[in-house]
């Protein structure tokens, strides 16, 4: 029987900036913007209490400048005003759909998101509010995954949902090995040991350390409800 009780009170939602790509190659697709907030909003719905933390690798990663050349942490600095953009463009979504929110930014940004505040990102959350982090931790070096592991312990969030293109963790990348089997479940040393990349290892230590479950699945219709309701999707990582 399908469950109908959400499975957590409180979730972390990673986004991948590539997840706002829809077809394209580069860039925000607002038809993707608006289906992810309907699928936000179908969680809310079921008295969730939704906080979100969104990448920017649709828009531009600290890695690609500094292998061009630039100094890292200014590269890195335009990831996270990429992240911040994302942001943007996710709120305005999530506000057509009938959601409140709050958004949240690691570096000031003031005339666009109000700094981030752990009490009142919490405050937000049990207002009913979409909690939307951005600019990762606002220092260069880490990744959004690293601060979605940290805010999703700063907030008490009972498990990161962390919606991806593949539909899990695999013994390798499926991509480019067919022969890859999926994991259902997979404790995090063992995540750790075999050097898997589909989740970042500064995250996933931080979530070992601290016990705090982590959902990889896929970003498709209903996977997020899914993931929530604790039906079996994707892996679980713990
Ligand atoms: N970034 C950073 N510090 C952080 C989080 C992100 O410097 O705490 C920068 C980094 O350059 C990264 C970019 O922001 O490449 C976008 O974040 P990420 O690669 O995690 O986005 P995603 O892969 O989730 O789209």
């Amino acid at each position: 029987m399908t469950p109908t009780k959400p499975a957590y009170d409180r979730i972390l939602l990673k986004l991948s900036g590539e997840s706002l790509l829809g077809r394209k190659a580069y860039g925000i697709d607002f038809r993707t913007t608006q289906f992810l907030a309907h699928e936000i909003r179908e969680v809310q719905n079921l008295g969730v209490q939704v906080a979100v933390m969104i990448g920017g690798g649709n828009i531009f990663r600290g890695l690609k400048g500094s292998e061009a050349g630039m100094d890292r942490a200014s590269a890195d600095h335009m990831g996270l005003l990429a992240t911040v953009i994302n942001g943007i463009a996710l709120q305005d979504a999530l506000e057509k759909a009938g959601c409140v929110t709050h958004h949240a930014s690691a570096l000031e940004i003031r005339a666009v998101a109000e700094p981030f505040i752990r009490r009142k990102a919490v405050s937000n959350l049990e207002k009913g509010r979409v909690v939307l982090f951005t600019a990762g931790l606002g220092s260069p070096y880490f990744t959004t995954d690293t601060a979605g592991a940290l805010r999703a312990l700063e907030v008490r969030a009972r498990v990161i949902l962390k919606a991806t293109k593949v539909d899990g963790v695999y013994t390798a990348d499926p991509m480019l090995v067919p022969t890859a089997r999926k994991f259902k479940t997979i404790r995090f040393t063992e995540f750790l040991k075999r050097g898997l990349k589909v989740m970042d290892a500064t995250a996933v230590s931080l979530c070992r350390d601290n016990n705090l479950p982590i959902i990889i699945f896929s970003l498709k219709k209903g996977h997020i409800k899914k993931a929530v309701l604790g039906e079996p999707i994707g892996t679980r990582v713990y």
